[in-house]
């Protein structure tokens, strides 16, 4: 009897014809779609099996299947907007790229190119020369590096220098970060020795220098990216750290996290030690994002003395941690924007420059209309920050438009339709209603960003009143 009933199942070329389920097709690909329906098929099939419920009508199978690809299509990599006011939002991809870093990417991306190839001699080259001629010219320092994220870099640092030898850290420095790196498990795993010194609020010169030994490979200084100690705190000028290193021979590394190359006081944001800086100090070594305040693509970026640079380039970890091609035109295009005093072309610092009464007047007009199309938002004046792990301390003024939850609907209703819609938009949720921070939003989307609220807000209404 079974057979009987199952014999009613749709076929799969039906469900592929019908008009929803075709515009998945070409969107994921009709064997992707074909993968989904035979999913569904089966579990009807074996939901039929093991109750003598009947089959589900044509329709529901239908709606299942549709259910089905909108959670496959939005576990593909799409673009969102980002309402949450955090314009370095690791979740949400960090830094957006400059026009000239896309381009870039486009021009070298699409052909060939003299990646590892010397023009002039015909021989092989080397795909680190490309940039680091730009990374000396932006960071003042002798040489530089790049590979595939700053934790990499920290990695290939201590793998080269401090294999089954020391390395001295303060305890105020002894950092976590997001997505599980921790400074400590991180010496560990690169076969280093860490050594603690001072405690977690006073560290002197003096506590470095009683733990040197001869097994010290180096004195690491790391940015307090995510945190502050404030109160009864002393900490080690960097330097007099890179002074003591050089006193005994060892070199002193800093891991700086976010790695600035212009001065955020001209956005009106505290002082944030940029790499420039970190090489006046006399730093030997300075590793950094290229995707926090950097702006460009993610990359891990170290520059330094070129005798430690060379020594790093020889270490054979380096293949393992290799740049490809695109990163590396996307990463010179955008240095390039700083070398040439263009920041503005980087839309990190677009963003962080814009005037808060302007967001208002965005606000103000994105609030009118949704009024006018009876949803209740309002424009009001938001604080939002720089995320990735910079400034965590520094609010950035900014503005955006607030949703009150409706009467009887769960606080996160709109907030995940919104998170739905096409295009998502990812928003802050707050005791009153959900908040969309304009300042990650460029202008040119707040007419994608009102359909969809409309849309959402709508669909909603209409969810409720059938209840
Ligand atoms: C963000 C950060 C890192 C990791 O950088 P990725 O490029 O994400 O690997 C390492 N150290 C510090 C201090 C950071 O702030």
């Amino acid at each position: 009897m079974d057979q009987e009933r199952l014999r009613a199942l749709p076929a799969v070329h039906r469900l592929l014809a019908e008009s929803g389920i075709a515009a998945y097709c070409a969107e994921l690909g009709t064997a992707v779609v074909k993968q989904i329906i035979d999913g569904v098929l089966r579990d009807v099939r074996s939901d039929a099996s093991l109750s003598a419920s009947p089959v589900p009508r044509f329709d529901d199978i239908v709606a299942m299947v549709h259910l089905a690809c909108a959670h496959e299509a939005s576990q593909g990599l799409v673009e969102v907007l980002n309402g949450t006011g955090v314009l370095l939002h690791t979740n949400l991809g960090r830094a957006p790229l400059a026009q000239e870093a896309l381009e870039a990417i486009r021009r070298i991306g699409s052909g060939y190119s003299n990646l590892e190839y010397d023009l002039e001699t015909g021989a092989r080259g080397s795909r680190y020369e490309r940039v680091s001629s730009l990374l000396r010219a932006t960071s003042g320092a002798e040489d530089g590096l790049v590979v595939n994220n700053c934790a990499a870099a920290m990695f290939l640092i201590l793998d080269a220098f401090a294999k089954r030898r020391e390395v001295i850290v303060s305890r105020s420095e002894l950092i976590e970060i997001g997505g599980g790196f921790r400074l400590p498990d991180v010496l560990t795993h690169s076969g280093a020795r860490l050594v603690e010194v001072g405690t977690t609020n006073k560290v002197y010169l003096d506590d470095f220098e009683r733990a040197l030994s001869a097994d010290t490979a180096l004195l690491l200084r790391t940015h307090m990216s995510n945190y502050r100690i404030v109160g009864f705190v002393t900490n080690v000028a960097p330097a007099e750290l890179a002074a003591l290193g050089r006193r005994v021979g060892v070199p002193v590394i800093e891991d700086l996290g976010s790695g600035a190359l212009i001065d955020l006081a001209q956005f009106g944001l505290p002082h944030e030690r940029t790499v420039h800086e970190a090489v006046l100090d006399g730093l030997d070594l300075v590793a950094f994002s290229g995707d926090k305040l950097l702006g460009g693509p993610q990359a891990g970026i170290i520059v330094g003395r070129a005798s430690l640079i060379s020594r790093l380039r020889a270490n054979p970890l380096l293949r393992a941690l290799r740049v490809d091609k695109a990163t590396l035109a996307a990463l010179a295009a955008t240095l390039q924007c700083y070398s040439e005093g263009r920041w503005s072309a980087i839309p990190l610092y677009r963003m962080l420059a814009a005037p808060q009464h302007e967001l208002l007047e965005r606000a103000q007009g994105l609030a009118e209309n949704l009024q006018r199309a009876e949803i209740e938002a309002q424009a009001r004046t938001m604080e939002g920050c720089a995320g990735g792990g910079t400034l965590p301390l520094a609010p950035l003024p900014s503005a955006g438009i607030v949703i009150p939850h409706a009467p009887n609907r769960g606080s996160n209703v709109l907030a995940s339709a919104l998170r739905k819609a096409s295009p998502p938009i990812v928003v802050r949720s707050e005791e009153a209603g959900i908040a969309i921070d304009l300042r990650a939003i460029p202008a040119a989307r707040d007419r994608s960003l009102q359909d969809a609220v409309i849309g959402c807000v709508r669909a909603g209404t209409a969810l409720s009143c059938g209840n």
